[in-house]
């Protein structure tokens, strides 16, 4: 009984003295307790009702450890009644069920590895447990003891630093009563918050004879001292020579451990609610849903384990079952009737039992699920008829038959529908999609279309699925063996390319007028198809995309605007993955089990969406894990009666001839015959590296082949990449953004033109001056940005009394203008360095500010194209139809309704574009400049500025409507 009455005292005293320590959490000391005692276990009742649940230890159980009980106290030690009323027992925090550290991680292993080293050391050599808030530090502590052989006949007690620093006289008084005096040999004294400590109480600790380790004449201390320390201790290192260290990793970099750590919490939760009177009965089985599991994956615990351990108590408590319910009607959390044991009870414990609503977590990620919110959608992604039996049953025809009615049809715009739908419908409306749906248009791209379907020929139409690493069989008519991707050139060269390709074909369009030319805009496709083609037909996957396309590095660009992404849930990926086939592929040998996997996979989440166990889409966790009391049952894996269907993979078969390939060469062809597998990402990305949308081509390949299915479609807030401080600030991007700017000042050539009194060679035809004002034009952006943002620089730095550069660092200004080609190839350059780290500035990275005003002001340039002459575009089509096949094309055009919009809504549509760019502009500034904590003065002007300039453009080219 004098033992049950120290348990009870020790739970009291471990939940006042953990006050202190975590400030508003519980500690993770007096938790465990609680609940013990609330939902029984092997229990034994105090008076109180508050009772303690033993059990023996893991090492004790495999005959490591004599321990499973709360130490004996030394009888002799025992005179004077000190230890059942005194100093110590106040200090006994530890029931004897110290979980210790559980998880499959490779840090939990090592941990248990030292924690093991730790309580088997003859030495008793002192430690220090460092660790960040909340990984249960002193838990760990109380195992180490708990394991080691004298916890047989000595207590291990844990003071905290502020107690011990309020009352010195706990540690030694001169009654002789303290901790120090009244310990018996054996004992370990646990000091919690030891950085609060005070340095003399500490000196005192670590040089006390009973306490004092010398590593010179090492001998076992009579009481081990484990200090648990939050950061570094503040005192000499020589004071804590000899000390061993053992350091807890936090929680975020062991996520592999919040599965088994959550299972093992949730078992005995539920055992403890059905145990009466010494009873145990396994009343409620509870396990974690997925959704739940990838809610507590991505969230990152700044508390650690203990505010994981609070969450999963709390969400128990929420379990709104009857078996609960009853248990916790009663004032001791016990049933009441002898006669009313519950059966055993299944329940699932979803994400919204642990966060009180999914859209809690949602908007605390800003992220959504579309595939969760629309189950139709992962049925859709998963039929392949999107994008690739679209890409090769539509894209492709339709495509030929454009730049065949190119070549051949009128070469204007207003008498050929391809090129009016080309120049006034495209440009316009994937300026205006960018912030919806991002680089959608390369997930169907027709010029990637003709560059994938060359590789497949190349290849062989079963190894298509091969491509990216995932094998495959080959068949006849291919044998071609593709290139690695030469990465070091492309990172080097890929982006200067990119950059002076399009710059080029800027020009080009400019000079030549492409778009009132048909056969010079088939020219240009063709171009952009012939760099896909032969990049394809060399290399794997799509390097053309990834690194050279002029237009992927628009559509990239600006595809940090948009409202969706393609992520994956990193805790699985970290977790549970270990094929990466969203990255690599599935074979085609393992196409069918791979899909049998994902059809389980979501079975399991329907019933479990449904609150019934699933028919087992998952692996056993790793036995490791369950080296302690973990006996969680999963159930019958195989519903008897209703047994999952067994899919026969069809024979791999060679035999598809090439005619097949050229009439379907889809996904939906490769199902019929059994032989599809997933090529995994075609431009070698991780959805879940991925730090923003410029890569990525939304193909939704790795939906398909993620086999865990972390891979997710989330829908956003616009602009989320830019105001990430994590997101890379690329020099691609920044130069794209003022290329693109200086695209809508190029436009702008006759206006600026007619306001100078320009020659017309100026200004139009193929000449040199033509060519030059156009370079200049397209440069001027960047240009007098970068000037604007250098001097807006130097003049803050010399008002405010900073140095211009850094002593040692007089060249930077001339290097700054020496690698002003360096920005165009992602590595950042810091232009002026200040001693003061507030100040610091980057150029590239700021200029992604500029991305939303370029946005803004290409759709005011494109738009008037699209109200003016794309709603012609019937009669453009109209104009096609040769005049030889009589008066057809004039009865036509008779007929068709003139659609155009009022010149009022342009140029609203246009002030409104250039508002809400310069106002995102300003807005991510604003953001970025804090987060990185550079100066964005500069860039606010300087985009005002521009703003007030675009909008005046814009107004003037419209004056005559409010003259009138
Ligand atoms: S990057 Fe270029 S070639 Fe590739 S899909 Fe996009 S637009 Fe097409
Ligand atoms: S996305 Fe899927 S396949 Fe890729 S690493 Fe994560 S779990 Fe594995
Ligand atoms: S496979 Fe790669 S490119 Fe395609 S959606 Fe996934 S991450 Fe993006």
């Amino acid at each position: 009984m004098s033992r049950l009455f120290r348990s009870l005292l020790c739970v009291c005293c471990c939940w006042v003295s953990s006050q202190p320590a975590l400030g508003f959490l519980p500690s993770p000391l007096s938790l465990w307790p609680r609940m013990g005692s609330k939902f029984g276990g092997q229990k034994d009742e105090t008076p109180e009702g508050v009772t303690v649940r033993l059990q023996p230890s893991p090492l004790a159980q495999s005959g490591h450890s004599p321990s499973n009980s709360l130490p004996e106290v030394s009888p002799t030690r025992n005179e004077g009644g000190s230890f059942s009323k005194g100093a110590i027992d106040r200090f006994l925090p530890f029931e004897n069920f110290c979980p210790g550290m559980i998880g499959p991680s490779p840090q939990a292993k090592a941990l248990r590895k030292k924690e093991e080293q730790a309580a088997c050391d003859p030495l008793r050599r002192p430690l220090v447990i460092e660790g960040e808030y909340g990984t249960l530090k002193a838990n760990l502590g109380g195992r180490i003891h708990l394991d080691s052989p004298q916890a047989v006949r000595a207590p291990a007690v844990s003071p905290t630093a502020s107690e011990l620093n309020v009352d010195p006289g706990l540690l030694r008084n001169e009654e002789r009563t303290g901790l120090l005096d009244r310990l018996p040999p054996g004992s370990s004294l646990i000091v919690r918050d030891a950085n609060f400590l005070d340095p003399l109480l500490l000196t005192v600790l670590v040089e006390d004879e009973r306490t004092k380790f010398d590593p010179e004449k090492p001998q076992a201390p009579e009481i081990r001292l484990m200090l648990i320390a939050h950061a570094p201790l503040p005192c000499e290192s020589s004071l804590l020579k000899g000390f061993s260290r053992i350091k807890i990793e936090p929680l975020r970099l062991r996520k592999k451990d919040i599965r088994p750590q959550v299972d093992l919490w949730l078992d005995n939760l539920g055992k403890h609610l059905g145990t009466r009177s010494g009873q145990t009965m396994q009343t409620v089985k509870v396990k974690l849903a997925r959704d739940a599991l990838q809610a507590l994956e991505a969230y990152n615990f700044p508390m650690n384990d203990q505010e994981l351990r609070t969450l999963i108590e709390t969400a128990f408590r929420n379990l709104k079952t009857e078996t609960v319910k009853e248990a916790t009607a009663g004032s001791k959390w016990a049933f009441e009737e002898e006669t009313r044991a519950p059966p055993c009870n299944f329940q699932i414990l979803r994400r919204e039992h642990i966060w009180p609503s999914s859209w809690t977590v949602a908007l605390a990620r800003k992220q959504w699920s579309l595939l969760d919110i629309f189950p139709w959608l992962r049925e859709a992604v998963d039929t392949n008829l999107w994008p690739e039996a679209f890409q090769f049953n539509v894209v492709r025809p339709v495509f030929a038959l454009w730049i065949a009615a190119l070549f051949l049809g009128p070469q204007d715009r207003e008498s050929n529908g391809f090129l009016n739908i080309f120049w006034c419908w495209w440009w316009p409306l994937i300026v205006l999609t960018y912030p919806l749906i991002g680089r959608a248009w390369c997930s169907f791209c027709p010029f990637m279309t003709f560059g994938e379907w060359v590789q497949r020929v190349r290849l062989g139409w079963s190894n298509l699925t091969g491509v990216g690493g995932g094998g495959g069989k080959r068949v006849k008519g291919g044998g071609g063996v593709l290139q690695k991707w030469p990465d070091r050139l492309m990172n080097k060269y890929g982006p200067l390319f990119l950059y002076w390709f399009f710059f080029g074909i800027l020009i080009w369009e400019e000079a030549w007028d492409l778009p009132n030319n048909g056969s010079l805009s088939a020219f240009l496709l063709l171009l952009i198809t012939g760099g896909a083609v032969v990049c394809s037909a060399i290399f794997e996957d799509r390097l053309w995309c990834r690194h050279l396309c002029p237009i992927g590095g628009m559509n990239g660009m600006f595809s940090t605007l948009s409202i969706l992404e393609i992520r994956s849930a990193e805790g699985i990926c970290k977790a549970e993955c270990a094929d990466y086939t969203c990255q690599k592929g599935v074979p085609v040998e393992r196409a069918e089990e791979h899909k049998e996997a994902r059809r389980r996979l979501f079975k399991d989440r329907e019933f479990e969406a449904e609150g019934q166990q699933g028919v087992g889409g998952e692996k056993e966790e790793e036995e490791e894990t369950l080296k302690l009391s973990f006996s969680f049952s999963r159930g019958s894996l195989v519903d008897e009666n209703n047994p999952p269907t067994v899919l026969t993979p069809p024979e791999p078969t060679d035999s598809i001839s090439f005619n097949d390939f050229l009439i379907d060469p889809t996904g939906s062809k490769a199902a019929a015959f059994g032989v599809s597998g997933l090529r995994g990402c075609p431009v070698h990305l991780h959805p879940n590296r991925i730090q923003d949308n410029t890569q990525c081509v939304l193909c939704t390949q790795c939906l398909q082949a993620c086999e865990k299915g972390s891979a997710e479609l989330h829908l956003r807030p616009p602009g989320f990449d830019l105001t990430q401080p994590d997101s890379p600030g690329r020099g691609r991007d920044a130069a794209l953004a003022f290329l693109l700017l200086g695209n809508v000042l190029m436009r702008r050539e006759g206006v600026m033109g007619k306001l100078m009194s320009l020659p017309s060679a100026w200004v139009e035809g193929v000449t040199l001056e033509h060519g030059l004002l156009t370079c200049v034009l397209l440069l001027m952006p960047i240009v007098s940005v970068f000037v604007i943002d250098r001097l807006a620089a130097a003049l803050f730095t010399l008002t405010s009394g900073g140095q211009l550069v850094e002593p040692g660092k007089v060249r930077l200004q001339k290097a700054s203008v020496e690698h002003a080609w360096e920005k165009l190839t992602d590595v950042p350059l810091p232009v002026l360095r200040r001693q003061d780290e507030t100040e610091r500035h980057s150029f590239i990275y700021m200029a992604r500010a500029w991305i939303p005003f370029a946005w803004g002001a290409n759709l005011a340039h494109y738009f008037p194209d699209f109200a003016e002459e794309g709603l012609q575009v019937l009669h453009a089509f109209a104009r096609m139809i040769p005049q030889e096949w009589g008066n057809l094309q004039s009865s036509l055009l008779s007929i068709l309704p003139g659609v155009s919009l009022e010149p009022h809504v342009t140029v609203f549509v246009q002030v409104a574009s250039l508002l809400v760019g310069t106002l995102g502009g300003a807005l991510v500034s604003q953001v970025v400049g804090r987060s990185r904590k550079y100066s964005h003065a500069s860039v606010h002007a300087a985009m005002i500025v521009a703003g007030a300039v675009a909008l005046s453009v814009e107004l003037f080219d419209f004056r005559d409507l409010f003259v009138q």
